[in-house]
């Protein structure tokens, strides 16, 4: 089913997963494992790595010479998607929110040096944004193709399908049964997609989205018809509800991006006791949500739970002031 679907190899895959000993003793819980999508490779990597496989297939076969995206200033799906261009022959186009901050570090800096060409949208709505420069790339002779904000569409979130049936075989060769998979989720392309592959490879451990910017109540809707059109795009008649989504969003702290003392915890703690890197802005708040539901007995000590890193080491970088 997913053989037959166009897709561009961008990335190291499988994954690594592994266990974290020091971690699980230092917090007293389950065995915890994580899963290295940090490691993809692309520019240091990313979750974005694997919608980008199939994304910029779908451009190429549209004879796309520019992927254009969106995001935030610190955006690992952007730098990952320029990073993807760079590799693919392609331009990019990338329309980010704010203006041009003094400080150019994190992920900015690396969409310079794989050559983005940058687009500051202020406060105005970023898909109009981008609607706007794919005119004027048209107007230049170019042939952009729009990726949406964090790759999160039926095409982008096969890559976790695919994910999800990589992960399973994993499991089955490490003959560990993984009672739950946690991860930081926000546009939906990442969990869409690991549910769809859940249902379709038979895993039945707990899929829990550790919310970083929405509410339950806005993000499962979106997950029910992504998770759908996914299902349909690749060719399958599973339908979904918001039974088949398990969101948390106990951990929005100060909103988006906001860097509080829970991150802060989590990075050091998983920093100095297993020399693994969690993010400011996703990984770390999904972390410090798995170490808060730790502490409070969540998890039994005989089960066994997968963090599935989804990458954002770079913007650590453009933390640092607020790290040290
Ligand atoms: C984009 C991103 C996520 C969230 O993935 P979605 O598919 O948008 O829900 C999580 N972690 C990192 C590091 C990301 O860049």
């Amino acid at each position: 089913m997913l053989a037959a679907l166009p897709r561009t190899a961008l990335g190291f895959f499988p994954t690594p997963i592994h266990a974290l000993p020091h971690l699980s003793a230092r917090l007293g819980g389950p065995a915890l494992w994580v899963k290295r999508d940090d490691q993809t490779g692309l520019a240091t990597g990313g979750n974005k790595t694997r919608k980008l496989e199939f994304l910029v297939a779908a451009a190429l076969d549209q004879q796309a010479d520019t992927l254009i995206t969106v995001g935030a200033p610190q955006s690992n799906h952007a730098r990952q998607t320029a990073a993807a261009a760079a590799k693919s022959g392609l331009k990019s186009a990338l329309v980010l929110r704010g203006t041009p901050p003094a400080d150019r570090t994190g992920n900015i800096l690396l969409d310079d040096l794989v050559g983005a060409e940058i687009f500051w949208a202020g406060t105005r709505n970023l898909d109009e944004v981008a609607g706007e420069v794919a005119e004027e790339l048209k107007a230049r002779g170019q042939r952009p193709y729009l990726i949406p904000l964090g790759g999160s569409n039926p095409i982008g979130a096969t890559g976790y399908v695919a994910a999800m049936a990589e992960f399973i075989e994993q499991a089955r060769s490490l003959e560990v049964k993984f009672d739950a998979i946690v991860f930081a989720t926000s546009s939906g392309g990442t969990q869409s997609g690991l549910a769809l592959g859940a249902k379709l490879g038979g895993y039945t451990g707990r899929v829990l989205g550790i919310s970083v910017d929405h509410r339950a109540n806005h993000l499962v809707p979106l997950l029910v018809d992504l998770a759908t059109a996914t299902a349909q795009y690749i060719g399958t008649p599973l339908t979904f509800t918001a039974n088949d989504f398990e969101v948390n969003d106990h951990y929005l702290g100060g909103g988006y991006a906001v860097l509080g003392e829970p991150e802060r915890e989590a990075i050091r703690l998983c920093a100095q006791t297993e020399g693994l890197l969690v993010d400011p802005v996703y990984t770390g708040r999904a972390m410090a949500g798995l170490i808060d539901l730790i502490r409070k007995g969540e998890f039994m000590a005989e089960q066994n739970v997968l963090f599935w890193h989804t990458g954002g080491t770079p913007a650590l970088f453009a933390y640092a002031a607020q790290l040290a």
